[in-house]
């Protein structure tokens, strides 16, 4: 079966799930020969439902919240994901770096900035002394990748915060970093640029965050990258200044 007609059928599943088609039961029940040929007739809902805000209980520990995201289905994203992208990292921080949601390359693999740009995040991690994975935790504001990278709308991102915070709660990290302008907009529910928010300590449900760039937008537009070097600068003083007023609070031994 080619990729165009799998796509459709995982389609024709959803629409129904949405109860917007009997797709699946049309599916199941035609010969084997016929599946291929029935599915090209799948049509998207034309009016995709919206993202479910509403808010959920979900688990208070990693394997539980991990498999909830895999299964999530509260926003229009999760129709062409190959998969959810949860996260990364190290899970008793103290860094969180929160980026804007998976791209094709993370889509695939299933792990955050695995592509070029989480190339160039590496870098940026390293520069400071820091290591993906043994000191910082890297998540997405969306866990699904948006058809074509393009933004993810408020409402999807209000669908998706949930499961950020309960990763927060869980890492309770000293210090977010916000890579990018949507990633630092949705996590401070502000449409201020990013050239307004760098340099400042903001709070994100008792969390400090600061602002960068986009590894993306660095790696177009290169002279930028001193400006993020500063912000790295910024991050590790801010980063030593907490770590010195709260040495004990992560039951660190
Ligand atoms: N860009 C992002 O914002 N997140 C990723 O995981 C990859 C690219
Ligand atoms: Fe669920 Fe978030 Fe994926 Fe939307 S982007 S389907 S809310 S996990």
């Amino acid at each position: 079966m080619d990729a165009r007609s799998l796509r459709e059928l995982e389609l024709l599943e959803l629409a129904g799930l949405y109860g917007f088609a009997q797709a699946p039961a049309a599916a199941a029940s035609a010969p084997p020969a016929q599946t291929a040929s029935a599915a090209p007739m799948a049509r998207e809902p034309a009016i995709a439902p919206p993202p479910n805000t509403a808010p959920i209980a979900l688990p208070a520990d990693w394997d539980g919240l991990r498999a909830r995201v895999r299964d999530c289905t509260r926003c229009g994203l999760c129709r062409q994901r190959k998969q959810a992208v949860f996260g990364v990292g190290a899970e008793r921080g103290p860094w969180l770096f929160v980026g804007e949601g998976p791209g094709a390359e993370e889509d695939e693999q299933g792990e955050p900035f695995v592509g070029q740009s989480g190339k160039l995040l590496d870098n940026m991690l390293a520069a400071i002394g820091l290591r993906r994975g043994r000191d910082a935790y890297i998540a997405n504001v969306v866990k699904c990748r948006p058809p074509g990278n393009r933004t993810p709308t408020l409402e999807e991102a209000a669908a998706c915060a949930p499961y950020l915070d309960a990763q927060l709660d869980l890492i309770q990290p000293r210090l977010v970093v916000a890579l990018g302008k949507v990633a630092a907009q949705r996590l401070l529910n502000t449409e201020a640029s990013l050239a307004s928010l760098r340099g400042k300590v903001h709070q994100y449900r008792g969390y400090p965050v600061v602002a960068t760039y986009h590894p993306s937008y660095l790696l177009r537009t290169l002279p930028e990258k001193a400006k993020a070097w500063e912000d790295l600068l910024f991050a590790r003083a801010k980063m030593l200044e907490f770590a010195t007023a709260r040495p004990h609070d992560r039951g660190a031994p």
